[in-house]
This record gives structure tokens, sequence and C-alpha cells, in this order.
């Protein structure tokens, strides 16, 4: 994890975005060890979750899933969110008006989670919706795990479009024990893919996808899909550990492989 912490620090003073995803990466990490997943959802929610896999749904989209959330509590660990970023810095007058809204009515909490996973119309035009997700479920990271958990799909190639558990577009993906996956960026799921599969646009010709890795870091692959032109940001694994347990620095920490990726675009293959 180190290597990634690193290029995060590296990568700050160049990029608003890295600052940003930092000060996040932060405050999720000292937010985590206080939240009690027990009073974050009610009982039965494995069930539920379970419930919604097993019909093919994506269990984060699932309104029986969703109610399962104490908003309440929800929305005092969020409160928590927006106090700490507003307080270190990020003057961003969207997230003081957020967090305005959330200590006048918990139920906002609900409408911002809605709102992030792209439920109901946007509620903050001016934020994108990635970067919304990626907030509002800072205070749910445990249990997302357990939703993935539940959601394993590690077993066999399975033929994904975008996440199977919140059904945001793949950005990320990782080898690990010879396998291929994609990883979601948001919310951490992962899922083993085919070696040439494209989530994109579902090719699996060998000779559409283009791969591109570091001299230096070879544990990173831009992978380019020269018949959608998509692109994956892929990391081993097995020479840098679990990268993908935490998606969010993953992400940031590689925005520098974006611009490559772009740049190879528009560089006809
Ligand atoms: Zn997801
Ligand atoms: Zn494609």
């Amino acid at each position: 994890m180190s290597v990634l912490r690193a290029r995060l620090k590296r990568l700050e003073p160049s990029h608003e975005a890295v600052r940003f995803a930092s000060l996040l990466i932060t405050v999720r990490d000292e937010l985590t060890e206080k939240v009690n997943p027990n009073k974050l959802v009610a009982q039965g929610f494995t069930e539920k979750v379970a419930f919604a896999i097993q019909r093919g749904l994506r269990p984060l989209l699932e309104d029986e899933v969703l109610e399962c959330i104490n908003y309440n509590y929800f929305s005092e660990l969020l409160e928590q969110v927006f106090a700490k970023l507003v307080e270190k810095g990020s003057v961003d007058g969207e997230l003081e008006q957020m967090l305005v809204n959330l200590k006048s009515d918990p139920g906002y909490s609900r409408l911002l989670l809605k709102s992030a996973l792209g439920l109901v119309d946007n509620v903050v035009p001016n934020v994108e919706r990635e970067v919304l997700a990626h907030i509002v479920l800072v205070p749910l990271q445990p249990i997302l795990k357990i939703i993935n958990k539940v959601n394993s799909r590690l077993d066999k190639p399975t033929w994904v479009k975008s996440c199977l558990t919140c059904g945001m577009n793949y950005i990320l993906g990782s080898y690990r024990g010879g396998f291929r996956h994609m990883v979601c960026a948001t919310c951490g799921h992962i899922a083993r893919v085919d070696f040439f599969y494209c989530p994109t646009c579902g090719t699996t010709d060998p000779y559409s996808m283009r791969f591109e890795r570091s001299m230096d870091e070879p544990y990173f692959q831009i992978e380019l899909c020269d018949k959608c032109g998509a692109y994956y940001k892929m990391v081993n694994e097995d020479i840098l550990g679990n990268a993908s347990e935490d998606p969010l620095l993953l992400d940031f920490a590689t925005i520098d492989l974006d611009n490559i990726a772009n740049s190879l675009k528009h560089r006809s293959g």
C-alpha cells in the first residue's frame, strides 16, 4: 500500500483533485474506526442484500436494502465528514451548504445518498456525481464491505457492464493470482472477468484491447479498448499487494495514468 500512498503524496501539489481525495481518505480512515455497523443498518440487512442479489439486482440500488439504513445515525456520521472537510480547508461553498442542510434535516442524508447513486435527480448540480458518491459513501464503508462479501464474484468470469453492487462504470481493474478483475472505484466491488473482455462495449476480441505497461512501474497497466475508446487502469496485486481494497486511493494515486490513457486514445492503434 505504501507505493500508492507515496504516489498520492507526489501527485498532490500538481492535482487539486488528489489533494481533495487525500483529505477525504484521512477523514474516512478517522471515521471508519468509530462507525458502529450494527447501529447503521437494521437487523435482517444481510438477508435483504442476499435476496436482491439472488434476483439479479444491484443491492445498493434497491429500496429494500437502502431502507435498512438508520438515516439519523448516517446523517450524524455524514455531518462529521462534511464538518472535517470544511474545517480542513476544503473551501467549497457547496459543501458548507450541504452541511447546513444535514444539520436541519437528517432526511437530507437519504436524498444525498440516492442522488449519489443516481436514483434521483442530482440535488447538488455543481458537484460531480462520482465526487458526491465518494463523500457520501465514507460512513458506509463497513456496510459496503458486507454487501460486497455477499455479492462476491471471484469464482468465475462474469460479463459485467457496470458495477454489480452500485452500477457505476468501471475505470479500475486488477490482476490477482493470474486472474483479471474489474474493480469499482466507488464501492469497491470486484468482479472476475475474461482476459480480453471490455465491460463498456462487451467485446472479447483479443485484437481490440491494447495493453500499455510502464517501464518504471510494471505493476501498473493501462488497457485501452480500440472498439469503444474506454480505458482501464489495472494494477498487478501479485506484486503490489491488496491495492484494490482501497479503490479510492488506487484511483487518485494513479491520476497521472488517466492523462497517459487519454493521450494513447488519440494515437490510433
Ligand atoms: Zn460499485
Ligand atoms: Zn470497449
